[in-house]
């Protein structure tokens, strides 16, 4: 094998995630990444238009990051967390100023674990409260939560599911609000209301005694960037407090700056039961997500007896190494006004893009913070989706142009035709005039 390129040694070994080899086009190989940029192994510079999987908000090469890493495994490099250690401590009570709230924090590893984590602390919190008949969950179709069977079983895209069913039981599905794709004549309010009540029906038919929570992104990230009113949210939450429904916020993009908030739920003045995060939380330089649970739900989990013991350990869960890039993290966001920042290069990139909404295969141009989505469609009057091939040719030119952007929706109900902008928040003014000037030119070039 020493003899063979890397190239070779990728196609021979590594089982990429999604994409099949593909001879023509095998995967990138990154080499190096510093800001926004990264460079693939033969030295080809690409602006990261979608910040890796929607995750290095700072940027690539921080050496502050790598520093606190170090500085921390030299000194502790691991402690179960049935025990404590400084970084975690002090992230928790970062977190909770974040939250503006009071949370207690439990820690894992990936966005996944901590989805997995909040269903089971909102079943056992129905239980000790004397309802145990409260096991099912609602979310929503076109969401994304995670890969492991609990959060794929919340996961409202059907492609990603259908063949390793069966998965966890007990999650119920609804439509978010779509609003380019809101019944015709109907107003932007009063489609997200009833979209809201939809939720309330489902609690109702399935007798609310069964309904431990209802889990949601603030806004759908990965299923198209579908940005509610906030009466939707707001309605929401309520609906959760009149049913004695959880309401957990899974903040896993949104959170950490994306939508120009400290995190996405606070656009829309809600205070969630649960929140958990992952991603944005280290910028995705070590491996850490949080469970984030609201004070009198912990308060019912602090009896002493066994009965009440929460029966989670999670070995890698809250690192210290971990928790000391994400402090550090925290401290890089506060000190360059990072979240400030991707709400005025938000601001700039819709303002340069909105002519988009002219081209002839663009439906929609949609946004929140420094988070963009491009909605393609075949025909502007009957909103039919782009086939794969147009919208897999704008991601090409990008790519060809040194621009990363995504592709999202859901593909099983031909909705995969919304290219997607979620560049590091640590984009330079010139970074933000590349991604535009690109966008314009390939754009323009598809025409
Ligand atoms: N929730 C959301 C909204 C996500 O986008 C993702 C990952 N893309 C997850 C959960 C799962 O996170 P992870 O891949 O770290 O398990």
């Amino acid at each position: 094998q020493e003899q063979l390129s890397l190239v070779e040694k990728d196609r021979q070994n590594v089982w990429h995630h999604i994409s099949p080899y593909v001879e023509k086009s095998p995967p990138m190989i990154w080499a190096k990444g510093e800001g926004a940029w990264v460079t693939d192994h033969e030295g080809n510079r690409y602006l990261d238009g979608m910040s890796g999987l929607w995750c290095v908000n700072v940027g690539y090469g921080r050496e502050e990051l790598a520093k606190a890493a170090y500085d921390q495994m030299k000194e502790l490099c691991y402690v179960p967390m049935t025990q404590g250690h400084e970084p975690a401590i002090e992230l928790a009570a970062k977190l909770n100023e974040w939250l503006d709230d009071d949370y207690q924090i439990f820690y894992s590893n990936s966005g996944s674990d901590a989805n997995e984590v909040a269903f089971k602390i909102a079943r056992q919190y129905h239980q000790q409260n004397g309802e145990a008949s409260r096991y099912k969950f609602i979310s929503r179709y076109r969401a994304y939560h995670g890969g492991s069977m609990g959060a794929l079983a919340a996961t409202g895209q059907a492609l990603r599911k259908y063949k390793y069913e069966p998965l966890s039981p007990g999650f119920l599905h609804t439509a978010p609000p779509d609003n380019y794709r809101r019944p015709k004549g109907m107003s932007v309010e009063d489609y997200n209301i009833m979209c809201a009540e939809e939720i309330e029906q489902k609690i109702i038919w399935e007798q609310k005694e069964t309904i431990a929570g209802v889990i949601m992104e603030p806004l759908i990230t990965g299923g198209g960037i579908l940005i509610p009113d906030p009466v939707y949210v707001q309605k929401v939450q309520e609906i959760c407090n009149k049913h004695g429904v959880l309401l957990i916020i899974d903040e896993v993009i949104c959170g950490f700056g994306r939508t120009g908030r400290k995190f996405g739920h606070q656009n829309f003045g809600i205070k969630p039961d649960i929140v958990t995060m992952a991603k944005g939380l280290t910028s995705a330089y070590l491996p850490l997500s949080v469970t984030a649970v609201r004070k009198d739900i912990y308060e019912k989990f602090k009896d002493s007896a066994e009965n009440s013991h929460f029966r989670h350990v999670n070995t890698f869960g809250g690192n210290p190494a971990a928790c000391a890039v994400a402090l550090k993290n925290l401290e890089i966001i506060e000190r360059e006004g990072l979240v400030e920042r991707a709400d005025r290069h938000g601001e700039r990139l819709r303002k340069e893009l909105a002519h988009l909404a002219d081209h002839p295969y663009v439906g929609d141009v949609r946004g929140i913070g420094f988070l963009l989505g491009i909605e393609m469609v075949e025909d502007k009057e009957t909103r039919e989706p782009a086939a794969a091939a147009r919208v897999g040719k704008i991601i090409a030119d990008c790519k060809a142009n040194g621009l990363i952007v995504g592709k999202n929706g859901d593909t099983v109900a031909g909705y995969n035709n919304i290219v997607t902008l979620s560049p590091p928040l640590a984009c330079t003014d010139e970074d933000v005039d590349f991604i535009i000037s690109v966008m314009k030119k390939v754009f323009e070039e598809n025409k």
